[in-house]
C-alpha cells in the first residue's frame, strides 16, 4: 500500500521500542506503556504508521499502563497471557 501521507512506495519494516504517555505537565506522574511493535516507515517523507499491540492498547484506554519500564513490562506480558490464555 502507498505512504498515506506522500503516495510513495519507497517504504520497508522495522521493528520499534517506545514508551506511550500523555502529553503535558499534568500527565506527568501517570504511568508509561512500553511497547515494541513493527512499523512501516515512508523512506521518502518519514511517515511511520505501526498498531498498538492489543494488551498495552487496553491498559492505555483504562486510563494508563501499570508498567513503568521495560523491566516491569514481562509483568504486563505474564499478566496479559494470563488473563488471555495466550502461550
Ligand atoms: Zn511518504
Amino acid at each position: 500500500m502507498p505512504c498515506t501521507s506522500c503516495g510513495s512506495v519507497n517504504q520497508d519494516k522495522f521493528i520499534g521500542e517506545m514508551d506511550l504517555h500523555r502529553p503535558g505537565l499534568k500527565n506527568i506522574h501517570e504511568p508509561i506503556a512500553w511497547v515494541f511493535p513493527e512499523l512501516v516507515v515512508c523512506l521518502d517523507c518519514g511517515t511511520a504508521k505501526f498498531v498498538v499491540p492489543e494488551a498495552e492498547l487496553r491498559l492505555l484506554a483504562k486510563g494508563g499502563a501499570t508498567a513503568y519500564g521495560p523491566g516491569k513490562r514481562l509483568e504486563l506480558a505474564n499478566q496479559t497471557k494470563e488473563q488471555t490464555g495466550a502461550a
